[in-house]
């Protein structure tokens, strides 16, 4: 991952000026701000703005519950029970702004996520720099043969070259012809948002994108589990460890109840009952579909 000397400089710029302030400050986070976490051969995530910390979702509980909350004994329990019984909008209170670079292909999967504010490098108005993501030879995959969405084994030996060959000839292929198709000095050129067009899908894009707490949970939840796409679980990876230290008790809570917790249906929960009463319960005896029956035995037996 390399940062331009400018964004390098930005970086010391900004944080060698602190400013006092009353507003709600996250030891946690003011380490994070502005530094980037490499992610990917070129990309990063960075911290550039949030609101709130632990206790702010307990403030905003607090006025829906009044003196409600004097039962629970302390902000971790009421975080807790707020996460545990999905009373979600107290998690709506805390926001965080992120600088992200990351591979086009990437992106695609991202921006799905449409409870956020996104804003992007305008390959319109400015010219993409030449930097592609080609995988660590450790990640350059076979297709599964089990799971149509997902990947086997690491290729090897020369199976492996050859695909790292193609993708980075392509890669300066495809940019070199950019960079001859583009509008340069002396020459009238193509418009730049027409010569993007045949760039591929593994060139950086960067954006700054904006998302409440409760809903980049969600985000986390889908791309730091076991069955997102590795590029993008590894830029969710780094920003749980954000998050871990921006809001900790938050983040305990979600780790509990959302990425540690399994859903249940009925017929899974009757079935549990009837094996933990010493019934033999099988798949032709469960009501499942054998498919549900073995999410099931994967869930109760790891
Ligand atoms: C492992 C995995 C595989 C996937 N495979 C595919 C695929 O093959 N093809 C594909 O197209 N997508 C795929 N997706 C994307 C997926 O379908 C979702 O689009 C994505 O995860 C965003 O989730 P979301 O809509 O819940 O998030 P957000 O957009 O952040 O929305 C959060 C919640 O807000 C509500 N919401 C937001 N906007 C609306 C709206 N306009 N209308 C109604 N409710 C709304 C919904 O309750 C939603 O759950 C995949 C995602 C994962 C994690």
């Amino acid at each position: 991952m390399s940062l331009t000397p400018e964004q390098n400089a930005e970086i010391d710029e900004l944080r060698s000026n602190p400013s006092e302030t009353l507003r709600v400050v996250s030891e946690g986070m003011e380490k994070h701000l502005y530094h980037a976490i490499p992610v990917l051969d070129h990309g990063f995530v960075r911290v550039i703005d949030y609101m709130g910390d632990d206790a702010a979702i307990c403030q905003a509980a607090r006025v829906s519950y009044g003196k409600g909350t004097k039962s629970v004994q302390n902000d971790e329990g009421l975080i807790r029970y707020l996460m545990r019984h999905w009373h979600s909008t107290p998690f709506e209170m805390c926001e965080i702004k992120l600088h992200v670079k990351l591979p086009v292909f990437v992106a695609r999967q991202w921006i799905r996520h449409r409870t956020a504010n996104v804003n992007e490098y305008s390959a319109r108005y400015s010219i993409l720099d030449r930097e592609f993501y080609i995988p660590a030879p450790e990640n350059i995959a076979a297709q599964s043969a089990v799971n149509n969405q997902g990947r086997g084994g690491a290729l090897e030996g020369e199976e492996a070259a050859r695909v790292l060959e193609i993708l980075k000839a392509d890669s300066a292929r495809s940019y070199d012809n950019y960079q001859a198709m583009i509008s340069q000095d002396g020459q009238e050129g193509l418009a730049r948002e027409l010569a993007r067009m045949n760039l591929p899908a593994n060139i950086y894009t960067q954006w700054y994108w904006k998302v409440d707490l409760h809903n980049l949970l969600h985000f986390l939840r889908l791309r730091a589990d076991a069955h997102a796409q590795y590029e993008i679980r590894v830029y969710a990876d780094a920003i749980c460890n954000v998050v871990a230290d921006w809001v900790p008790a938050a983040y305990r809570a979600f780790e509990d109840y959302r990425m540690g917790a399994v859903t249940m249906s009925a017929q899974m929960v009757d079935c549990l009952r009837r094996m933990i009463k010493g019934e033999t319960v099988d798949q032709d005896t469960s009501g499942m579909s054998a498919r549900e029956w073995r999410e099931f035995k994967e869930m109760i037996d790891s």
